[in-house]
């Protein structure tokens, strides 16, 4: 098969499109048909080298799938040939203790897809039945592929670890991006008013459709965290949803209201972040960071799409060999919403 092969990351990082072998199969491992593959900021901090950590030689990225069953181990029972699937982003064991207690995302054998085994920029890809939940045939898989990250990832963040609650008032930062445009819509879906914080004025308009009671321009003579202020009568933001990270960080701080909720889902720079910690003490502030994404959480994001309370963003979808151009548009922030990769068209 043909796989897009990471050789040396850099800027720009050195890619091969060439012949690898199918992946093999274990015995409770199904195989993948990739119908679809998010191209999440994670395989380009990947590409260009700023995160190292868990990336082999020669590496095949992407964890954002929709694929098809096409073969399964010998002793698969949870998912059926032919049908459509949505996996984690840990390739779950299914039998730790984490993962008895649905924590499959943090799966003590876990290794990441995309990383730690062959991703979904290839046309076929080897997943264990544990991590895969099965989407309705009629959702398209360039909506479908969104549903672990981002949409899931956002929904666990919301819910879990920002425990966000009807009626609260909830920033959104980057909210034009692949994780902000999802959480924008599930964080309305939940109650919660929704101020989305983005860099460009032309975004502002799709962000109110999908359901941003207001939308902050960042960049601007007035930091954002007294806009915010001054649309909260003074009072703050419950929550925070941050998917950038360091450039923001103070920012979305001082966006809290007492006892205010900043959650971490996204570091785009990698640097390290200067706060007066006072900022934290006065407010009683709880910062904390999220990744990842449970079975039952990506089963709700499959339900709620389904339903039509999310519907996962795509800015564009690009045959798998012209991946550059989809990074070039990232670097740019000309997207809104997820590019998706097509391995098999
Ligand atoms: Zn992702
Ligand atoms: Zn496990």
């Amino acid at each position: 098969m043909r796989a897009l092969i990471l050789e040396t990351p850099g800027n720009p990082p050195k890619l091969a499109y060439r012949d690898t072998p199918e992946p093999a199969l274990g015995p409770r491992d199904a195989l993948l048909r990739v119908l679809a593959c998010g191209l999440c900021h994670h395989d380009r901090l990947a590409m260009t080298g700023v995160l190292r950590r868990g990336i082999p030689s020669n590496a095949i990225l992407g964890h954002e799938i929709c694929g098809e069953v096409v073969k399964l181990g010998s002793a698969v029972t949870r998912v059926a040939l032919g049908r459509r699937v949505v996996p984690l982003l840990t390739n779950a064991c299914g039998e730790c203790e984490r993962c008895l207690a649905g924590q499959e995302h943090r799966c003590i054998s876990g290794q990441g897809i995309g990383h730690g085994v062959p991703g979904g920029f290839a046309p076929y890809v080897a997943v264990r039945e544990t991590a895969l939940a099965t989407v309705p045939d009629g959702m398209p898989p360039e909506q479908a592929c969104l549903l672990a990250c981002p949409t899931g990832v956002a929904l666990q963040a919301i819910q879990d670890v920002a425990c966000l609650k009807a009626g609260e008032t909830v920033v959104v930062t980057g909210a034009s991006g692949g994780l902000g445009v999802h959480a924008v819509q599930l964080a309305r879906a939940m109650g919660a008013r929704v101020i989305g914080v983005t860099s460009s004025e032309s975004k502002l308009g799709p962000l109110m459709e999908l359901g941003a009671e207001d939308v902050v321009l960042a960049g601007g003579e007035l930091d954002f965290s007294e806009i915010v202020l001054a649309m909260t009568g003074e009072r703050g933001a419950d929550v925070v949803l941050d998917t950038v990270g360091s450039p923001l960080f103070g920012s979305t701080v001082r966006c809290l209201a007492q006892y205010g909720r900043l959650v971490l889902l996204g570091e785009v720079e990698g640097r390290p972040a200067q706060l007066n910690l006072a900022e934290v003490l006065f407010r009683d502030a709880v910062i904390r960071g999220s990744t990842g994404v449970n079975r039952r959480q990506l089963e709700q994001a499959v339900a709620m799409a389904a339903g039509g309370q999310v519907k996962p963003v795509v800015h564009a979808t690009l045959p798998l060999r012209d991946i550059l151009i989809g990074i070039g548009w990232m670097q740019e922030r000309r997207l809104f919403g997820r590019v998706v990769l097509l391995p098999n068209g």
